[in-house]
């Protein structure tokens, strides 16, 4: 098994409509078991998944339970799309669709924007 990192969120039951604090994977930056949190920066290290220099990122992330930990129901949100912007983790959103990550190359996470190069240069 490879190492990913985790990020603990608030999550949203679709049973029973509470909220929990939910563990989801990823693996982006150094995938070493990391815990994060909405707000973090993205560590980086020996086991890199992903560049530092990447301006917008959207990160596959998959919950670590598969049933709600206040119901038992199995109606929750398993599948989540994690925004990072100049290494930050911004926010998360159930996931749109898996075929951004299948098409984009790699199929942990899509880069949305590269960093801006400054134009020093004009003709
Ligand atoms: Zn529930």
């Amino acid at each position: 098994m490879s190492a990913f990192n985790v990020l603990i969120t608030d999550v949203q039951c679709l049973n029973c409509r509470r909220q929990y604090s939910g563990r989801i994977q990823f693996k982006y930056g150094n995938a070493a078991f990391l815990q994060y949190h909405i707000g973090d920066t993205v560590k980086w290290g020996r086991n890199n998944i992903g560049n530092s220099d990447f301006k917008k990122v959207n990160v596959y992330g998959i919950a670590e339970a598969d049933s709600c930990p206040l119901c038992d129901s199995d109606k929750i949100i398993e599948e989540f799309d994690i925004f990072i912007e100049d290494n930050v983790i911004i926010r998360i959103t159930p996931m749109e669709s898996i075929g951004l990550y299948l098409e984009g190359g790699s199929s942990e996470y899509v880069v949305m924007e590269m960093q801006i190069v400054p134009l020093f240069f004009r003709v």
